[in-house]
């Protein structure tokens, strides 16, 4: 079943601070905040590090590539907007932060809390395209 035309689904509005995100996400890549002090990568875009308060943050190209730490299927959505049954998924990136995301490309069966997963975008409008994931077939799941 899909989404009644006249329904909108509602959109990441971004900021000034997340915009570097979401245009990396246009040109296919998954950016993320890196500190120049502690190296820890930062998600989701902040002002200072959460680690060290480092002030200095930089956009780096992060890997794509992360396991499913957690997720759940949704079968009844909260608007017409949804397109159901999907995936809802926490992913822990391979640079140690975890990003909330769906799981696009399989049935809510197939998904498995441990499975490597790779970043697949999803261009919705102009401005906002989503990063989604995909399961990673080349990659080993976690234990
Ligand atoms: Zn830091």
């Amino acid at each position: 079943m899909s989404a009644p035309a006249d329904f909108t689904r509602p959109l990441p509005r971004p900021t000034a601070l997340s915009e570097p995100f979401w245009a990396g996400c246009r040109e296919g890549k998954l950016l993320v905040q890196q500190c120049a002090n502690c190296r820890a990568h930062v998600f989701i875009p902040r002002e200072f590090c959460p680690f060290c308060h480092g002030e200095t943050l930089e956009w780096v190209v992060g890997s794509g590539c992360g396991t499913v730490v957690t997720y759940t299927a949704v079968w009844r959505a909260q608007t017409p907007a949804f397109e159901v049954p999907y995936v809802v998924a926490v992913v822990r990136l391979a640079e140690g932060y975890e990003m909330l995301t769906n799981i696009v490309g399989v049935p809510p069966e197939e998904v498995r809390i441990g499975a490597a997963v790779r970043v697949h975008f999803v261009p919705v409008t102009t401005e906002i395209t989503l990063p989604c994931f995909r399961l990673d077939p080349d990659a080993e799941d976690a234990q």
